[in-house]
């Protein structure tokens, strides 16, 4: 089946793409992918749902409260389809994986739902839709091809200047409360080969950093006949393209290797930031939930980490109010997060999702309990990451500057520092790509004011090439 026809879709008037992402970075990359497709037959984003010619919605099943919220806002839609007949609306991702045709059959109004695998085909799915006015459900067993073909062709523009890479998909570990083993499926990784080509073709199109993804990216190479692991498969990006800055998410504490810390100290172009999952500071917890590691072994990889680069970036994920946990047991999941302080935390409250084994568990924590104990979770956290951001103020920064600031007039040019700080800085377009100097000045909760120090003292030139050595 080709995958961008070879006629465009014949309707009258420019074509608007309306398109929104509920739930992960996985899935923000799907919605990317499936814009990039659509514009390449003509389909300009907007933000105005009104003006819409299809409303493309990515969606996640791993918590209920993302759940929840498509079939709210598939609900709204209703209206907007009754007001104009010709809307095409799209249903993706995790919910549209679990539900597949029952989706089409509960809301009447849906025109196609595609799988986790199947954004690639969007195009010439789409295309059905229109032509012969069919309801499609579309659920792929393997990942689709197509991806890399539509960017060596040229048919494909990227915008931007990081760009995510899927390196590999689906989770073998089954955590006790997670739906992804469910729904994405076992871990299936790309060959080095092709995803090599990928980073390529992106650092062609003007992408300066890569982010590697995958749900357990560490565990990159299970089942391929080249024998590779993550670590090697990040020399190898490191060695072969010119890509400016690799960052990689989501990494599992049980599969960060020496080796894989190592990397953090030997190869410049590798970002000292990582997003380890914890998700509780207690043993008890942890086994429940079949992580696969204590507090004390998490602990003692940060400290390890550490001891690399003292100046490593740090996220992570945690969860309160899993069943059966205790006001001990929330009391060591603070103590941890106050031992670590963490940049930056994703914190969540525990609920039911349909298969796991978790969801068969006794002692279900009250709503409130969740709540209060979320909100304690937060107030701390908030309170780490602003001093910790304070503390950035009088140092310098390299910072790869990836556009304007949204909430500034257009002057204010906005980039991350290596461990995923964002900058706001004043300066004109044309660094936008660069790496440049940073003094900060200011420090806000989510965010750092500096200037261009008009020196910038940065690692590599425009070409990719070492200026100094790190
Ligand atoms: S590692 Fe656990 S939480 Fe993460 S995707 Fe796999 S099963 Fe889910």
């Amino acid at each position: 089946m080709p995958i961008v026809p070879d006629t465009p879709i014949a309707r009258h008037g420019p074509l608007h793409l309306y398109a929104h992402t509920i739930g992960c970075q996985m899935n923000e990359y799907d919605t990317q992918r499936a814009q990039h497709i659509l514009g390449a037959q003509g389909y300009t984003p907007t933000t105005d749902i009104r003006q819409a010619d299809v409303i493309f919605l990515n969606t996640c099943s791993v918590r209920a409260k993302a759940e929840q919220k498509v079939h709210s806002f598939l609900g709204r839609l209703r209206r907007l389809k009754k007001d104009n007949p010709r809307l095409i609306i799209i249903v993706a991702g995790c919910v549209a994986q679990q539900l597949g045709p029952d989706l089409l059959r509960r809301f009447e109004h849906l025109d196609l739902v595609l799988g986790t695998r199947a954004i690639p085909s969007i195009g010439s799915l789409l295309q059905r839709v229109v032509s012969r006015s069919e309801r499609l459900a579309h659920l792929p067993e393997s990942e689709e091809e197509g991806w890399e073909s539509l960017l060596c062709k040229g048919e494909l523009t990227i915008p931007g200047v990081v760009a995510p890479v899927t390196i590999m998909q689906g989770c073998d570990n089954f955590c006790s409360y997670c739906i992804v083993p469910h729904v994405r499926g076992r871990e299936r990784s790309r060959r080095s080969g092709a995803i090599l080509h990928e980073i390529d073709l992106l650092t062609r199109h003007g992408v300066k950093e890569v982010l590697l993804l995958g749900q357990n990216v560490n565990s990159y190479g299970k089942g391929l006949e080249e024998g590779l692991t993550f670590t090697e498969l990040l020399r190898r990006i490191h060695d072969r393209t010119s890509v400016l800055r690799i960052r990689f998410t989501t990494s599992h504490p049980k599969d960060l290797t020496e080796s894989l810390m190592g990397a953090f100290a030997e190869l410049p172009r590798l970002c000292r930031w990582i997003h380890l999952p914890f998700q509780s500071g207690s043993d008890r917890i942890l086994r429940q939930m079949n992580r696969s590691y204590t507090a004390a072994r998490y602990m003692s990889l940060i400290d390890r980490l550490r001891s690399l680069r003292p100046d490593m970036g740090l996220s992570a994920d945690v969860m309160v109010g899993f069943p059966g946990e205790t006001e001990e047991d929330f009391r060591q999941t603070m103590q941890l997060i106050a031992a670590i302080r963490f940049d930056n935390l994703f914190s969540f409250s525990y609920s039911d999702r349909p298969g796991t084994s978790a969801s068969q568990l006794p002692d279900k924590i009250p709503a409130d309990v969740k709540a209060r104990r979320l909100q304690e979770l937060q107030k701390l956290q908030m309170d780490i990451v602003l001093d910790k951001n304070r503390a950035e103020i009088g140092g310098q920064r390299e910072v790869l500057v990836e556009g304007f600031s949204k909430q500034s007039d257009g002057n204010q040019l906005t980039g991350r520092t290596e461990q995923n700080r964002i900058v706001n800085f004043q300066g004109p377009v044309d660094l936008v790509g660069q790496l440049v100097t940073v003094r900060i000045h200011n420090a806000f909760q989510h965010s750092l004011l500096g200037e261009r120090t008009g020196h910038d003292d940065c690692r590599w030139n425009e070409a990719g090439q070492p200026r100094t050595q790190s």
